[in-house]
């Protein structure tokens, strides 16, 4: 996923409609902290929102004694969504690649401490091909701009007289989009939407809100890569906590005055427990709550949704593509099936493309074999280049939607849900259960950021500081574009 720079951001912070980064550094400068408290605290899952609680509690609010803060993590490795392959010649992000939006970014400063080297992001840098190969001119794609722009405020518009909330692919037919254009324009126009809205949230405009599609903040500036992998962030921060790898918890009792969560290697009690595993594992019920947890957070979960993204990364003989560009797109003559490519040998030197495809497609891809999801995949890479490219010398996938820890790729504003779903994990439950990850972040939904701020926010909560994320003002109408 990336997010990208806003071309309302600098209107909206001089309105004063979005949470700064300065009323944000109110709450991390000043958390009291409780030198006799004597709280013991089990976070579940070390992704990057749980060890950031657990980093807070230990270090900023003293529980910094022997098993006090414990995490418990199903898989072998911290870093949940963030995880970098190093098999191939250069380091793969299999899940979260960019620092999105790298001006004030919590991430970036991390990215620093832990003397990570990033690079910037060129989204303008493409190279499009239609829908038989050929290449679309850089003129081209630079004066569909403007269409996509038009078709999106176009709904921004007709939005502010709709009574219920329906997909955003319903509001583009209803306000025309693309009527009267080449059909070669009118193919660009949906792939712009593609890339602006459907990769972006790695769902369907055929599920995407129309009141909501838009929700939440950002950060200013470039997105950023960091080179050697994006693992070493979530591995810097686990730097000196507590944590039990391959602890798959299955259950977490809270009807006593200490709440006991049941793992595959026995039984941990403690007096609160911070729960940081994806909306997407909450929503197959993969962890069992007893008793279960209350309707608000309940309805919540069920109206949500939740994305799927899939990538699968080549490292080539040599380099057949142009290396200069940051990405390749190929538009599908199925507009379900658009694909792109990060290009990694733009920044390492070593021929590896990261393909990346999202929604029904991205899935079904990742229910194929190996060898025919390469297949299918390079069958739109010879389109693009020729039947004569190379095969690939190796190859590596993600696995976010089959996988029993996270069951699909980051939360989403489908129909009938909205920003207060996501505020709904706020709420501690029984004053024993506390929630954090992207999900849980209406500020900054499906991010690295929102969830590493949800993390600190939480173990706030949980110690009695009041929640910054209830509190900051929310952006409105933010609009999330590339250029
Ligand atoms: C393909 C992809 C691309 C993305 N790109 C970007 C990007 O470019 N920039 C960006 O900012 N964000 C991106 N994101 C989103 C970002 O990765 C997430 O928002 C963020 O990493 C989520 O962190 P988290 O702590 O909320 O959840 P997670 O990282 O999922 O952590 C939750 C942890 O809980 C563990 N867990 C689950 N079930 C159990 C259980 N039963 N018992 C014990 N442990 C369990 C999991 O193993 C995991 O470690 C991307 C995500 C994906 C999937």
């Amino acid at each position: 996923m990336r997010r990208r720079e806003f071309l309302q951001w600098a209107a909206a912070v001089s309105a004063g409609s979005v949470a700064t980064p300065a009323l944000m550094a109110r709450q991390e400068k000043s958390p009291p902290r409780k030198e006799a408290q004597r709280k013991n605290v089990l976070v579940i899952g070390a992704g990057i929102s749980g060890l950031a609680a657990a980093q807070r509690l230990v270090s900023d609010f003293g529980l910094d004694g022997p098993h006090q803060v414990i995490v418990l993590e199903g898989r072998n490795r911290v870093g949940g969504r963030m995880h970098t392959d190093t098999s191939l010649g250069a380091a793969v992000d299999l899940g979260a690649n960019w620092i999105d939006g790298s001006a004030n970014n919590p991430i970036t400063a991390l990215a620093s401490q832990f003397g990570a080297t990033t690079t910037n992001t060129n989204y303008d840098s493409l190279d499009l091909f239609d829908t038989d190969g050929t290449p679309i001119s850089s003129t081209k794609v630079n004066q569909t701009w403007p269409l996509f722009l038009s078709a999106r405020n176009s709904v921004l518009s007709y939005r502010n007289g709709l009574g219920v909330d329906q997909s955003m692919a319903q509001s583009f037919l209803d306000t025309n989009a693309g009527a009267g254009l080449s059909a070669l324009d009118q193919r660009i126009l949906e792939w712009w939407i593609y890339w602006e809205y459907e990769t972006d949230w790695t769902t369907s405009t055929s599920d995407l809100s129309t009141f909501h599609f838009d929700m939440g903040s950002g950060f200013p500036g470039v997105d950023r890569i960091l080179v050697d992998g994006y693992s070493q962030i979530p591995e810097g921060v686990a730097q000196g906590l507590d944590v039990r790898l391959d602890h798959c918890v299955e259950e977490i009792d809270f009807q006593r005055d200490q709440v006991r969560v049941h793992t595959n290697r026995g039984t941990f009690v403690a007096d609160a427990c911070l729960v940081t595993v994806p909306l997407g594992v909450l929503k197959a019920d993969l962890v069992s709550f007893r008793p279960g947890l209350p309707m608000p957070l309940q309805n919540a979960i069920q109206q949500m949704g939740f994305g799927s993204a899939f990538k699968i990364a080549f490292e080539f003989p040599n380099a057949f593509w142009n290396q200069n560009r940051h990405f390749l797109h190929y538009m599908s003559p199925q507009p379900t099936d658009h694909t792109f490519w990060l290009n990694i040998a733009q920044y390492s030197g070593v021929p590896i493309l990261n393909t990346w495809v999202n929604h029904d497609y991205g899935a079904s891809l990742e229910a194929m074999s190996l060898n025919d999801a390469t297949d299918r995949v390079m069958q739109d890479l010879k389109i693009m280049y020729g039947a004569g490219i190379p095969d690939p010398i190796g190859t590596v996938t993600s696995n976010w939607n089959t996988s029993q820890f996270s069951q699909g790729s980051y939360s989403t504003p489908d129909v009938g849900s909205s920003p207060a779903d996501f505020d709904a994990f706020l709420e501690p439950v029984d004053e024993k259960l506390y929630f954090a990850g992207e999900h849980t972040s209406s500020l900054y939904p499906a991010t690295v950021h929102g969830a590493y701020l949800s993390g600190r926010d939480a173990a706030a909560r949980l110690m009695g500081v009041p929640s910054f994320f209830a509190t900051a003002p929310r952006a409105s109408g933010r609009v999330r574009v590339s250029r």
